[in-house]
């Protein structure tokens, strides 16, 4: 497993408030049960408990966000995950997160996103690039020596989410606020929330209107059966889908012949008990047709996982080597959706470490 964390690993399909350290989430919790809003003894084991059915997964959402929807909070968990993932040398994370608005506390879309940018300009334990490069204050040199130490960098990028739950009004503006937060790192929306709720034909507006604007799109797609959903989501030619679990013959062939790279959440996918069991995964599939994908989170904290920790899983599950996982995690660099400046980047940095490889 060592060799998978020191790897350069990129992350493309992890939500903010699913990957909140549990630790954290416990000492939120302890803060609310004193102040009397919630029971902590109610609550501890359900943020200690791994194994959770997909209904479960988004009950456990709703909790979640009653102990982190406020401004300060929004900021430390932001700051928190993004640490996390440096951590074990992830090299460009795309962090989407759904911008909500609570007026009981004077937040809105706009305020929430805002509480996320400060999250990042406040890490100062790695250097963070976050924003196109003229606008970045804290970005300074990949490997910059300071102490005799190689300090670490991460570019992130930022998705902002719409959830099945909201209107077209409100997927319309979290596309607006995106486009007015270009200059900060946002650089595309992803459709997530409740696979069970909400139809397809509410959100599409809003994706269309998106992607006219030069955002990138990604869509939780085929987590669960959904045959007319699924080839919707196909027919828009989105950016990359996520999942893509309950996808038939017909949908795999015509996934296969648009070549959308597909986010592949291992852990997610079986703990949600949305795929029976790791040796039926359709990564196999996809892996041996060299379809474009990407091991991803999903939810760090929610699954008890890293990205380390998927590499790892595939690696055993499907018996590949270190080159090839390596491979697999250099080609992923094709799939982000930041510029080609930051790409580019991306791939010199797994260049350097493949001259280290050999
Ligand atoms: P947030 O957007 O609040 O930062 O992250 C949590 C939210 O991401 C959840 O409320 C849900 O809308 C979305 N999410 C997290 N994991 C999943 C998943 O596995 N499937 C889907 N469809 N949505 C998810």
């Amino acid at each position: 497993m060592d060799w998978l964390v020191a790897m350069p690993k990129v992350e493309l399909h992890a939500h903010l408030n699913g990957s909140i350290r549990d630790s954290t989430l416990l000492e939120f919790a302890r803060v609310l049960g004193e102040k009397g809003t919630i029971n902590f003894s109610d609550v501890e084991h359900v943020i200690l408990k791994s194994d959770r059915s997909l209904r479960e997964v988004f009950k456990l959402f709703d909790l979640i966000h009653i102990l982190t929807t406020d401004h300060k909070t929004v900021t430390r968990i932001t700051k928190e995950v993004v640490e996390d993932f440096a951590a074990e040398n992830v090299v460009y994370l795309e962090l989407r997160t759904t911008p909500k608005r609570n007026d009981s506390i004077g937040m809105s879309k706009h305020s929430y996103m805002d509480a996320v940018i400060e999250g990042l300009r406040s890490i100062n334990t790695v250097d963070v690039d976050f924003a196109p490069h003229k606008l970045c204050e804290g970005s300074s040199h990949m490997n910059d020596m300071s102490n005799g130490t190689v300090r670490k960098k991460i570019y992130v990028r930022l998705l902002l989410s719409i959830d099945r739950r909201e209107t077209t009004e409100a997927a319309m503006e979290t596309v607006k606020l995106a486009l007015e937060m270009r200059d900060l790192g946002v650089v595309g929306i992803d459709l997530s929330g409740n696979p069970i709720v909400g139809e397809w034909s509410t959100f599409f507006p809003a994706l269309k209107f998106a992607r006219e604007q030069g955002l990138s799109i990604t869509l939780h797609c085929g987590e669960v059966p959904n045959k007319k959903e699924i080839q919707a989501m196909l027919d828009f030619l989105p950016g990359r889908i996520g999942h893509a679990c309950f996808f038939e013959e017909e949908e795999m062939g015509k996934l296969k012949s648009s070549k959308i790279p597909v986010e592949i959440c291992l852990t997610s996918n079986i703990r949600t008990a949305s795929i029976a069991s790791i040796d039926v995964h359709h990564f196999a599939d996809l892996y041996n047709a060299k379809h474009p994908i990407v091991l991803c989170t999903d939810d760090a904290g929610v699954f008890s996982t890293s990205l380390s920790g998927e590499y790892s899983l595939a690696s055993s599950a499907f018996d590949l080597g270190k080159k090839e996982m390596f491979q697999l995690a250099r080609n992923t660099t094709e799939l982000i959706f930041a510029d080609d400046e930051v790409k580019q980047e991306v791939r010199e940095i797994f260049e350097s470490a493949a001259r280290k490889l050999d």
